[in-house]
């Protein structure tokens, strides 16, 4: 009993990078004060590398080898945040496990509280919503608030808006989380889908340390693409839809035309509405295949079960 009270709680802190050279010594002082208010926990930083292609991962090693809390996986190539998200998750072995971007715009200040909710108050995971999105260009704003009105309209993964990625979970959480093991990972999506009793934080937004964003507007375009059709199969029903309805508006226009035949006699009369109907119907259907294809191409590289990422080197004994 006595040996069980020693011991510390862990917490594994883990940090996906993609050319983070110029952030992760700020990150690090941050995290080390925070570390120094909370005592009674032992951390662990786990720095994964997405195939950064600056310094990032001589820094890395660099602060590995002063200090015995940080740990690493470099990954073969970019990945993506999702993918170093989920090799973190896969090689966390502390109690309670974070999630943190290395910018610092998920501000380490917040731990403390998020630690007390899960030991103190019960929950399973706490997780963080920015409540403003200032310093972000208008229009990324605008279609992010569409995107999370339309995701929670279309599909039963809880999205809230303004969500970050960054969390504290208990084991079981994260155990749930790597039960998971789809290719097309939509993290956001399937912290919800998970259940369990999440408690949720506000902060005010914070712009980056250092370095620059890795997010263009096309990039954030094509990432909500992926989060609809990887929770959602509303596009697939709403082509279907489309179908009937138009199925529905010919039938009305045959009997229009066989109205006017009997009333009018016949005549090449309106061939140029033809020519619009046509190509309107084309494009429709065109649209459906494309929603079709959507699916296809996701669930084709689902079955090919390829691994989610490469693992080129770390420092952890406990990667194959
Ligand atoms: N990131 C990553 N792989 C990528 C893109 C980003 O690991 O391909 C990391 C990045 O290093 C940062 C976090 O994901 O720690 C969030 O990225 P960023 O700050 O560029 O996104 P934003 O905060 O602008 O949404
Ligand atoms: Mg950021």
């Amino acid at each position: 009993m006595d040996q069980q009270k020693e011991k510390k709680v862990k917490i594994t802190v883990i940090v996906p990078c993609y050319n983070e050279e110029a952030a992760l010594h700020y990150f690090y002082e941050e995290m080390q004060k925070v570390m120094g208010i909370m005592q009674d926990v032992e951390f662990e930083l786990l720095f994964v590398n997405d195939g950064s292609g600056d310094r990032t991962l001589k820094v890395i090693k660099e602060l590995a080898e002063k200090d015995a809390c940080v740990s690493y996986i470099s990954f073969s190539r970019n990945f993506g945040k999702e993918a170093a998200i989920f090799a973190g998750l896969e090689h966390s072995d502390g109690d309670l496990t974070a999630i943190m971007d290395a910018d610092l715009q998920d501000p380490p200040s917040l731990l403390p509280e998020m630690y007390r909710a899960i030991v103190e108050e019960g929950y399973d995971s706490v997780a963080t919503r920015r409540v403003n999105r200032k310093g972000e260009p208008k229009i990324r704003s605008f279609f992010a608030r569409r995107f999370y009105r339309l995701m929670n309209r279309i599909s039963k993964a809880d999205i809230v808006d303004g969500a970050r990625d960054f969390r504290l979970m208990n084991r079981a959480f994260v155990d749930a989380l790597l039960k998971m093991g789809e290719y097309n990972r939509f993290s956001k999506g399937l912290f919800g889908w998970v259940g369990f009793e999440t408690k949720w934080l506000e902060f005010k937004n914070v712009e980056r340390v250092a370095g620059e964003t890795k997010w263009s507007f096309w990039k954030l375009l094509l990432y909500s693409v992926d989060g609809i059709v990887a929770f959602s199969t509303m596009p697939l029903s709403l082509s279907a839809v489309f179908g009937i309805l138009m199925c529905l508006a010919s039938a009305i226009a045959i009997v229009f035309i066989i109205v006017r035949q009997i009333l009018y006699g016949g005549s090449a009369f309106g061939w140029p509405s033809m020519v619009c109907i046509v190509i309107f119907l084309g494009g429709i259907q065109l649209f459906c295949i494309g929603i079709l294809g959507s699916y296809l191409a996701k669930t084709y590289l689902e079955v090919k079960k390829r691994p989610i990422y490469i693992c080129k080197e770390t420092n952890k004994d406990n990667v194959q």
